[in-house]
């Protein structure tokens, strides 16, 4: 389940350590078009958003 981080809104992974704070996302925002969207290392096993589903 995707994290958005209350700091700066980005977004990550539940597991990802590179945010303090954060609210659980059921979905991925609509601004996440393409995984280069998501600009966290927490992602990087992924190489497209298709992948996520
Ligand atoms: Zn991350």
């Amino acid at each position: 389940m995707p994290v958005m981080a209350s700091s700066d809104f980005s977004v990550h992974r539940e597991e990802c350590d590179r945010f303090d704070d954060g609210m659980a996302l059921s979905n991925l925002p609509d601004e996440v078009m393409s995984i280069d969207d998501l600009d966290c290392e927490c992602w990087s096993e992924f190489d497209s958003l298709a992948e996520l589903e």
